[in-house]
């Protein structure tokens, strides 16, 4: 067994001991025990090994005494041997295990919403003033079939539609992954700005249960937190089938994290690892599928719409018109950027594709096969921005998911580290000590601040392209052009090339 790593450490933490006032913030709050103190000789030092660049220490140290700074490449650089491979290949073997991390796909591969434009108006179809001028963001989710017949229209089996005051929901996060705080932080916002947050698959703690009416609760394959209470308290029900940080593969929370309340929601012995396997069990096939959402709205009296998330794959196009055709009232499709609380780094960067992709390809394939209104699609995975949010209904959603973007709003440093449980920032972790750190109160209002900016930027490029009402600009890829985009991805995308006309 090595004891020594080959590897100099990543980051070097640099105090300046002239601004240090020894108030010993850093060492009580670094959550990796990078930062030390030596009572007998009164001196500050930093193990710079165990530093993972997550900030916290540099945002409290009311000195601004301390600075991180990136390591130049362990060895001689090497185009081919990226720094990343070379620090994988070692630490594999040093440990022999799977390499694991977390948050989303970090690898330099196109993002196709930055090389897409919007439109605007100029001298005719003039552009609408989103401050003087009514601008309707309210989306509706579910399924907008309508009864073609008079024994139809009567059919108790169709789910009501449920509205969003903005096309933006919370994505699945569960709690266990998350903090208590920072899950109650969501469901506060979403209730605040009328929008929905999804408690992943982890259940919905007790005290939570006065946010359900804001709650998309999911199924998952472990089936943690499922009862018949739980499914009737939350307004949409999801089945989740995959994740973009980790298509195809299953989930693990590991025992640590499942503290005496964590277990107590999750309805799992406390300390035991929760494990969710790869494949619902119980499903193998579209027909199962349908079973199961037929299951879940018999067990609300169909007064829940189902919703099924994937994956955003290959062929999601081809699955997303079985899921339709299924019953389900809303596919959400989550692409590779998708975040996570821990996934095996080979399988976060390298499997999936891209959202931009995804959203393009379900909504054409659902439109010839003249089934789009049957359900609503929701897009996820590494929205940045308002524009994304846009670009993105343009392409043919209803509505996205932002997971990654509020847990940023909330404090994150994407440091990848939200495996480990020591999260600094108290959001990716269950130790009381590092989750006080964060406020609810405060959490709520800064994820609600979030949604007010970006849905008034949404509102003003609206209003740029002459359009008063998100429903009119969902698939409507006249709005786009791309930029930089070669013929098959401009055919995928269903965009012309700037500087093409109407
Ligand atoms: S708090 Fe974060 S950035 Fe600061 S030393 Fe610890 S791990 Fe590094
Ligand atoms: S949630 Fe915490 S542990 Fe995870 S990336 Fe953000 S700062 Fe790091």
């Amino acid at each position: 067994m090595p004891t020594l790593s080959l590897m100099p450490p990543e980051f070097s933490v640099v105090r300046d001991d002239n601004k240090c006032i020894k108030c010993l913030a850093c060492v009580r709050q670094c959550g990796f025990d990078a930062q030390q103190y030596d009572a007998e000789d009164d001196r500050l030092y930093a193990i710079d090994a165990n530093c993972v660049n997550c900030q916290r220490c540099v945002s409290i140290c009311p000195a601004g005494a301390l600075t991180i700074y990136k390591n130049p490449p362990p060895m001689r650089p090497n185009a081919h041997w990226t720094e990343g491979h070379l620090r994988n290949i070692v630490k594999q073997a040093e440990t022999g295990g799977v390499l694991l991390t977390g948050m989303g796909n970090d690898q330099p591969f196109p993002p196709y919403f930055d090389r897409l434009l919007l439109n605007a108006s100029q001298v005719t179809n003039p552009s609408i003033d989103p401050l003087r001028e009514p601008m309707e963001l309210r989306t509706y989710l579910g399924s907008r079939a309508e009864p073609v017949s008079r024994e139809e229209s009567k059919d108790k089996t169709r789910t009501p539609l449920v509205p969003i005051e903005t096309p933006i929901m919370f994505s699945a996060m569960s709690y266990g992954s998350i903090s208590h705080e920072a899950f109650e932080s969501l469901a506060r916002a979403a209730k605040a700005f009328g929008t929905l947050f999804n408690t992943g698959e982890g259940g919905l703690p007790e005290d939570l249960y006065e946010y359900a009416d804001h709650a998309v609760v999911q199924v998952a394959s472990g089936r943690f937190g499922v009862h018949a209470g739980y499914l009737n308290a939350g307004r949409v029900i999801e089945i989740k089938i995959g994740q973009g940080a980790k298509p195809g593969i299953g989930g693990h929370l590991p025992g640590e994290k499942i503290t005496a309340p964590v277990a107590e929601t999750r309805m799992i012995p406390e300390g035991t690892d929760a494990l969710s396997p790869a494949p619902h069990h119980d499903i193998y096939s579209i027909e199962d599928l349908k079973q199961l959402i037929f299951t879940l709205k018999e067990a609300t009296r169909y007064q829940k719409p189902v919703s099924v998330k994937i994956s955003a794959v290959h062929n999601v196009a081809a699955i997303a018109s079985g899921i339709a055709r299924a019953g389900a009232d809303i596919i959400a499709i989550d692409g590779f950027r998708g975040g996570t609380g821990a996934a095996p780094t080979m399988i976060r960067d390298h499997v999936g594709i891209p959202i931009e992709l995804a959203i393009a390809a379900v909504d054409q394939r659902l439109r010839e096969e003249g089934i789009r209104n049957r359900v609503s699609l929701v897009a996820a995975g590494g929205f940045r921005s308002s524009a994304d949010v846009v670009k993105a209904i343009a392409l043919g959603a209803d509505a996205v998911y932002i997971a990654t973007a509020t847990l940023i709003a909330l404090g994150c440093h994407l440091c990848q580290k939200c495996y480990t449980g020591k999260c600094s920032w108290g959001i990716a972790t269950q130790d009381p000590y590092r989750s006080r750190r964060l406020n609810p109160e405060i959490g709520a209002e800064r994820l609600y601040n979030l949604l007010r900016g970006w849905s008034h930027e949404i509102k003003e490029m609206l209003g740029g392209m002459g359009i008063n009402s998100i429903e009119s600009l969902r698939g409507n890829r006249l709005h786009l052009r791309g930029v930089g985009l070669n013929e098959v991805e401009l055919k995928l995308l269903g965009v012309k090339h700037a500087g093409e006309a109407m």
